[in-house]
């Protein structure tokens, strides 16, 4: 049964949403002086979008996300805070996805207020419009349930951190084989990741003291 829906993405999606996200900022009409990833979930989109836009000054945010202890509720806030003089320009602000909306409104707020640029809008290749705050201008697939978009850029740590997790919920097991461990993995997000990101994901948790490696088992230290 699986716990948490993923999509597996490829390399091919991605150039291909980013295809059809130009072609759509296009045939708006409206063509941006400057494209603003927001890091780091933005960095390929915006990337590609510049190539098939023509555009040549991109530039970024760094949006940090942390928990606030007495609510427990995730914040967002940006790292390394800079000023530039945009007057006159017109801006698009990219990113991978639009989930809460959280991250996107806040740097569409501070760039608004420090870059004074003349008009923004914002693009992202997936806006998951039951939970979003806001709706981007462009976006190729709108989601109506939630889903877990593995994208390839966060393949490692998103792999480590899926195994962290059922290792914790499950954790009266204390001993694991690779493939109990690769098995549980697929069960749990309906995707496999492949070998590679397995070993490494498994090599990163025996290096972060999770686990240990016994023979050819996995024990688990501390989750
Ligand atoms: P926003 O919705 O404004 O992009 P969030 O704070 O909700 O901001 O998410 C921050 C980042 O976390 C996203 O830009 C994306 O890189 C990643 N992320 C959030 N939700 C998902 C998801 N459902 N699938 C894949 N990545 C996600």
């Amino acid at each position: 049964m699986v716990k948490v829906p993923c999509k597996l993405v490829t390399w091919d999606d991605v150039v291909n949403w980013c295809k059809a996200l130009a072609d759509k900022i296009r045939e708006s009409g409206w063509i941006p002086d400057v494209v603003v990833a927001i890091a780091r979930g933005g960095f390929v989109p915006a990337r590609l979008i510049c190539d098939y836009l023509g555009i040549v000054d991109l530039l970024s945010v760094k949006v940090e996300h942390w928990i606030e202890a007495a609510t427990m509720s995730p914040q967002a806030r940006i790292k390394y805070e800079y000023t530039i003089d945009l007057t006159g320009k017109k801006v698009l602000i990219v990113d991978d996805i639009a989930d809460t909306g959280d991250s996107i409104i806040l740097t569409k707020e501070f760039i608004e207020k420090n870059w004074k640029p003349a008009e923004i809008k914002v693009a992202t290749m997936q806006w998951i419009s039951s939970v979003c705050k806001i709706k981007p201008d462009y976006y190729v697939d709108e989601v109506k349930e939630w889903i877990w978009y593995q994208y390839p850029w966060t393949r490692l740590e998103d792999t480590t951190q899926f195994i962290k997790r059922f290792l914790k919920e499950m954790k009266d097991k204390k001993v694991w084989t690779y493939d109990e461990i690769v098995n549980t993995f697929k069960e749990w997000y309906g995707i496999d990741v492949g070998e590679w990101f397995y070993k490494r994901a498994l090599e990163e948790l025996v290096k972060k003291g999770v686990l240990r490696k016994v023979d050819d088992k996995y024990e688990v230290i501390s989750v």
